[in-house]
């Protein structure tokens, strides 16, 4: 068991997190200071520590950031209403909208109201055809183009490799399927996207030479599901009980790392291996909307 094959995701972050502070010095040279909305509906607590966390790396790189918060009870019409006057802010170059939004608010009139060009988040039904199309000209989820930025810095080549993903949910799953499936450098992979309908899922997994983690089930991917050497990318977030934990519980992944790490080539520790490059793609993204709203992306 080596230490060796864990895909440190912090360390990777930071390296794109290196470039994009060169690009927001760029930026203010030219008096430009990118600006990032997050928009919260209700006090949802694992959203508010999202946010708080979006927050203080937009602070820490020198993007200006603004949360606005809506009452648990607000209505579609004042969130749309709220993303009307972001996208008509000229210093709002990205809008980002934290989900989970309330029951009786839908999402998907909610990411379609978002400008196309200051959806960071990569939302929008624009930009979700422009990711299906290989047209690079969009924004992409900042979940799966963080796993692909993983991937690619870890120097895991994805090109005829057979990637397995678990769970076909529209912000990881799906959008990491039909990233890694293009005709393109650091994709060509042969995609097989299983769910909970899935026929022995356990058997998939067993073929995959890069295993792609997104279900929400904690440490479901056991040893036995892993090909000895396959690449495993965890990116499930999940609290479970834990009584020696401070306030009795604690995160983890869909991967029980424990197990799996010793048959993996590599594999993403959870936290630390996902996370902080979802938000590295969020920043970067961030930064081509004033850029190209300044007419230089
Ligand atoms: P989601 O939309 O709820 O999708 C979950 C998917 O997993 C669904 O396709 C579901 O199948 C499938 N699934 C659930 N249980 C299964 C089982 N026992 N066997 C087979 N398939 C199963 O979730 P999501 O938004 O994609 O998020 C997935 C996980 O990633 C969550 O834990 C979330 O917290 C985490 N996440 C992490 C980050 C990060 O930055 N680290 C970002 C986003 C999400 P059906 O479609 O058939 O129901």
């Amino acid at each position: 068991m080596a230490e060796s094959n864990v895909i440190d995701g912090r360390a990777i972050a930071e390296q794109i997190h290196a470039d994009t502070r060169v690009r927001i010095a760029a930026l203010k040279a030219r008096g430009i200071e990118p600006g990032l909305a997050f928009v919260r509906v209700g006090e949802d607590p694992a959203s508010r520590v999202y946010v708080g966390m979006k927050e203080r790396m937009s602070g820490q790189l020198g993007i200006r950031s603004e949360t606005r918060v809506l009452a648990e009870n607000a209505t579609e019409e004042e969130l749309l209403a709220l993303v009307g006057r972001l996208n008509a802010e000229a210093r709002v170059h990205g809008i980002l909208i934290q989900a989970p939004l309330p029951r009786g608010i839908r999402a998907a009139r909610v990411y379609a109201a978002v400008l196309p060009e200051k959806d960071v988040d990569g939302f929008h039904p624009v930009n979700v055809g422009k990711l299906l199309l290989g047209d690079p000209g969009g924004f992409a989820p900042c979940t799966p183009a963080g796993i692909r930025e993983l991937l690619v810095r870890s120097g895991v080549p994805t090109e005829g490799a057979e990637v397995v993903i678990l769970g076909r949910g529209d912000i990881v799953g799906k959008p990491m399927a039909a990233m890694l499936c293009q005709k393109a450098p650091h994709a060509n992979a042969t995609v097989t996207l299983c769910h909970s309908r899935t026929r022995d899922l356990a058997a998939h997994c067993r073929r995959a030479d890069i295993l792609i983690a997104a279900m929400g089930q904690p440490r479901f991917v056991k040893a036995d599901m892993v090909k000895p050497g396959a690449v495993v990318i965890d990116v499930g977030v999940n609290r479970v009980p834990d009584a020696s934990a401070k306030g009795g519980s604690r995160l983890v992944g869909d991967v029980d790392f424990a197990s799996v790490q010793p048959v993996a080539g590599r594999i993403t520790p959870n936290p630390g291996g996902v996370g902080p490059m979802t938000i590295a793609l969020l920043m970067q993204n961030t930064v081509r909307a004033a850029e190209r709203a300044a007419g230089a992306g």
